[in-house]
């Protein structure tokens, strides 16, 4: 050990004997030449010092540029859920991490965007398996969720129609059409036990609102916005102060 650093110490006192020299004759010329000469050293220096940073640079926005690309043109059979390409593997993981890396918010995996659920009515006649989303549970405070659930509010999954699956029985359909907004609104539930299934739009049926009380994963489902709030029950906002018992 101690040979081996005597080794490298000697190696560098005869390295900076040989540049001294000519660092030294470099130095004693014409004063302006000296400067001009210095003034060139600071710049070499400044852009070798600098090269790593401004190639790192280049690599991350070149980076950016192929996520994003693929976030437009997913390769095919890649779903795109919330404008990101999703898909098991080590390709879809790996995209994952960079999104998460590029962007603040990006969730922590791919994986996590989309979750597997299944549910059905209470008597059991219409069942359904759905990819979800469980960013988008929300609930909704406007008067007819209050009025078609009988309860204080309703709470609702987006499914896109490719990503539901019903099974059994039919729904009965029951088209709404006091929305504010005027747009006719399909709400389905079971013919046999009345439980609510979804609602959906009267012609392209593209999305699927699930109600969270019939999805077996509903304890996993926190809703991350309130929507409708100036219809809401005031006291259905913030239920923590009643008194709580076990059961009933
Ligand atoms: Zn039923
Ligand atoms: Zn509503």
């Amino acid at each position: 050990m101690i040979v081996f650093a005597a080794a490298i110490g000697g190696l560098l006192i005869a390295g900076f004997e040989h540049i001294r020299k000519p660092f030294r004759e470099w130095l004693s010329s014409e004063p302006a030449e000296t400067a001009r000469r210095a003034k060139l050293a600071v710049y070499v220096s400044a852009f070798i010092l600098s090269a790593p940073v401004i190639a790192f640079a280049i690599y991350l926005w070149m980076l950016g540029a192929r996520v994003l690309r693929a976030q437009q043109f997913p390769p095919p059979g890649f779903r795109v859920i919330r404008d990101t390409p999703v898909v098991g593997g080590s390709g879809a993981t790996a995209r994952g991490h960079v999104m998460q890396i590029l962007a603040v918010n990006a969730p922590r995996s791919t994986e996590e965007l989309i979750m597997k659920i299944d549910g059905g009515c209470h008597c059991g006649n219409i069942t359904f398996v759905a990819d979800i989303d469980p960013e988008k549970v929300l609930i909704c405070h406007c008067t007819d969720c209050q009025n078609i659930t009988g309860t204080a509010y309703r709470v609702i999954v987006p499914a896109a129609k490719e990503e539901l699956t019903l099974r059994g029985g039919k729904p009965k359909e029951y088209v709404k059409t006091t929305a504010e907004s005027g747009t006719p609104r399909v709400q389905a539930f079971c013919p046999e036990c009345g439980t609510p299934i979804y609602s959906t739009s009267v012609d392209e049926r593209r999305v699927y609102g699930l109600r969270i009380g019939t999805i077996s994963q509903r304890a996993q489902l926190r809703p991350r916005k309130q929507q409708w709030c100036q219809s809401a029950l005031t006291w259905a906002i913030d239920l923590r102060s009643m008194a709580q018992v076990e059961k009933q």
